[in-house]
């Protein structure tokens, strides 16, 4: 990953230069954590560029900080409009968008009140997460060893930069042990979710989703393909599922902003189903990125067009 082409920064209200998007070292975010955050994605489309649910975005980032005592000192418009800014400053057509809304320089000390509220806007550009071959191919990936926050700890419904700690010790695990992802379990033993993606299992033809309870991010794409997958006609169930589900499950995928939807080859080094991609994810993925390439109609008002006639100095 690069970011070369990355040339300005949204910050407090201001473009700034890649260079100058700095932060101090004594903020508060940076000694505990205490940032709000959301990534979304805009698509180059056959009629323009155009942000996939970017309302959802913004809402779910104002509902991180109003679990955390953290008020935003901007609407959620003018919020978009930074967005929009940001995305045109850099001249990207297509992009990702990361908002974060932190504690900065203020009084160190865990009571985070003390510290004031800063916001920003980075953009860059971001492939396919998990690989260039992920999206047909598939992924192999492993049942962490380590859990899920459990409920009433870290709000796993807020999308908070300290809850990515636990991210990282499932996805350094799994990277050191081979794997490209790893899936992680509630502190009951059910299945969660994969270290930035939620879960999807196909079994018995029906469609198995972990349910919001407590121990997931209530992720915008597995909203939206519990939505495709029942507008094609599948039955779709939020419920408890058991880790072994995933060994005999007819096919497994990850849906998420940076790994779109990504099908899971094997789990433990058990192929799933056939080994490779299977009907039902295909026939998901072909509608969700058919509506994202604008080959297919935007029938659920997901995309909003993001004029980027580049306002970048040459
Ligand atoms: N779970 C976690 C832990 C994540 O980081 C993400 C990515 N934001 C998701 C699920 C998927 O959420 P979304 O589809 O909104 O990107």
């Amino acid at each position: 990953m690069s970011y070369e082409d990355v040339k300005k920064v949204w910050m407090n209200g201001r473009l700034v230069d890649f260079a100058d998007a700095k932060i101090h070292a004594f903020s508060h975010v940076f000694h505990y954590g205490s940032a709000m955050f959301e990534g979304a994605r805009v698509y180059k489309t056959k009629s323009g560029s155009a942000a996939f649910r970017l309302d959802e975005h913004i809402k779910r980032l104002y509902d991180s900080c109003k679990i955390y005592r953290m008020e935003i000192p901007y609407s959620a418009e003018e919020f978009k409009a930074a967005i929009f800014d940001t995305v045109r400053a850099n001249g990207f057509e297509e992009c990702y968008i990361r908002p974060v809304v932190y504690r900065g320089l203020g009084a160190l000390g865990v009571n985070p009140f003390k510290s004031p509220i800063d916001v920003l806007v980075a953009v860059w550009k971001w492939g396919k997460y998990l690989g260039d071959e992920a999206i047909e191919q598939g992924v192999d990936v492993c049942v962490s060893s380590w859990n899920r926050m459990a409920p009433n700890t870290f709000p796993a419904m807020a999308k908070a930069t300290g809850n990515y700690l636990n991210s990282a010790l499932i996805k350094m695990e799994a990277i050191t042990n081979g794997y490209t992802e790893g899936i992680a379990l509630d502190n009951a033993g059910r299945i969660s979710e994969g270290s930035g993606e939620n879960i999807f299992l196909v079994y018995g033809g029906r469609i198995l989703t972990p349910p919001l309870a407590g121990t997931i991010l209530p992720g915008i794409t597995r909203d939206s393909i519990s939505t495709i997958a029942r507008d094609a006609g599948y039955t779709v169930v939020e419920t408890a599922i058991a880790r072994e589900m995933l060994y005999i499950a007819d096919e497994v995928f990850f849906t998420g902003t940076a790994a779109e939807v990504t099908p899971i080859r094997s789990v433990d080094r058990i192929p799933v189903g056939s080994g490779r991609r299977g009907p039902v994810t295909e026939r998901i993925q072909k509608d969700f990125f058919g509506l994202l390439s604008g080959d297919l109609e935007d029938r659920y008002g997901w995309l909003t067009p993001v004029p980027v006639e580049s306002t970048v100095d040459s």
